[in-house]
């Protein structure tokens, strides 16, 4: 086996676009994305273990959110970055517990939370791409591995 390695992202690593643990294919190329291991930590740091359709599911609730409560999560972030230490800590539990109570969607909070407070994993995953563009790179991708070839086992 070839490792790849890049001296910042690490070790060139494959996600399963569904997961093995829920019936996804370890070898099929229609399952397999390869990704670098700082963007994979990230993914599965922010979306727990979810297959790719449940992603994007994600993203759309989130962008939903977002898109209504523009002004609260753009102070949530600055207040958030502005904070320090202990200070830091009880924002982060404080806004974590708001967003839980409105959203009543833990997985969508889960990746709220990351974008307000680990801006550098959300980051890892999307570079800087702005919500929508980042859905429709997601459809695409999960369209382009809908329609390859039917993989043959041996
Ligand atoms: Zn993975």
């Amino acid at each position: 086996m070839t490792a790849f390695i890049h001296a910042k992202k690490g070790m060139l690593t494959q996600h399963h676009l569904t997961p093995i643990s829920q019936g996804g294919d370890k070898r099929d190329p229609k399952n397999l994305l390869n990704v670098w291991d700082r963007r994979h930590r990230s993914i599965h740091h922010t979306f727990g273990n979810k297959p790719f359709s449940a992603i994007i599911d994600i993203l759309r609730r989130l962008s939903n959110y977002i898109n209504i409560n523009q002004e609260r999560v753009r102070q949530w972030r600055e207040n958030f970055l502005k904070s320090k230490g202990k200070e830091r800590r009880r924002l982060r539990h404080e806004i974590a517990t708001l967003v839980n109570i409105e959203l009543q969607q833990p997985d969508v909070s889960r990746s709220l939370m990351v974008i307000i407070a680990e801006p550098n994993k959300w980051h890892n995953i999307f570079n800087g791409n702005p919500l929508e563009k980042t859905i429709a790179i997601c459809e695409r991708l999960a369209s382009w591995k809908a329609n390859l070839p039917k993989f043959k086992k041996g």
